[in-house]
């Protein structure tokens, strides 16, 4: 079962996680005010009430996770949202990381290739806070070509390389970030789609994610 309370506690616990990610170097005002408007612990089953403002991942359904508070905030911030932007988020998962983007006041499409986790997020009541956000059963490796192109594109799975069609839905001056294989882990990479059509690449920090798979199921 889902808690659908958010008390003072909670608030409480919220406050200080953003705070301890604020001092791990998420400067980004946007992204701690939506950390903060997101209760995380809705996300996850009422057995993890208490540990929900943890800096920590934890499992959903289907072997999945919800990403670290600070892999979702560190994501956020390279990503440069700004208001209206059209967003595409591959691997919706719990939808946490989908709703910081749509308090950041993005227009959010997110993909999920797990027909069980895309069926909970539409039983999940607190995601009509966000009327805006359209979610999708499919293969995030193919994009939503029929919605793009996009200002950003957000790849929250581990991917074995650099998706050609999402590189090819990204608008003049778009950006993704994008967590690629690199041994063990995954290298957090921001692609910026140049004006002249070029692509400039830089490299962050290593995170480890669940893997990118094909095909939808
Ligand atoms: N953004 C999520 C993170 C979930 S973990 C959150 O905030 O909770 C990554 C998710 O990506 C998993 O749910 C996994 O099923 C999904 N995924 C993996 N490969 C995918 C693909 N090719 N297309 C769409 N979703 C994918």
């Amino acid at each position: 079962m889902r808690p659908t309370e958010d008390s003072y506690r909670h608030k409480g616990l919220r406050k200080a996680l953003v705070e301890q990610i604020r001092s791990k170097g998420i400067t980004d005002e946007s992204v701690l005010q939506a950390m903060m408007a997101v209760p995380r612990h809705f996300f996850l089953d009422s057995a993890f009430d208490n540990v929900a403002y943890e800096d920590r991942a934890f499992p959903i359904a289907e072997g999945q996770t919800i990403s670290h508070p600070y892999t979702v905030a560190y994501q956020s911030q390279l990503l440069q949202v700004k208001p209206f932007m059209r967003v595409l988020e591959i691997g919706t998962g719990s939808a946490f990381q989908a709703c910081v983007l749509a308090e950041m006041k993005a227009m959010v499409f997110s993909i999920e290739r797990q027909k069980q986790l895309f069926d909970d997020n539409r039983n999940f009541p607190f995601l009509r806070n966000y009327p805006s956000m359209r979610l999708f059963f499919g293969d995030g490796f193919q994009g939503l070509p029929t919605y793009g192109p996009f200002d950003r594109v957000l790849v929250t799975a581990g991917a074995p390389g650099i998706p050609e069609k999402l590189v090819e839905q990204l608008k003049p001056g778009g950006i993704m970030v994008i967590p690629v294989n690199d041994g063990d882990a995954q290298r957090m990479m921001r692609l910026t789609r140049r004006q002249d059509g070029g692509i400039e690449e830089e490299r962050f920090d290593t995170f480890n994610f669940v893997p990118m798979l094909e095909g939808k199921r």
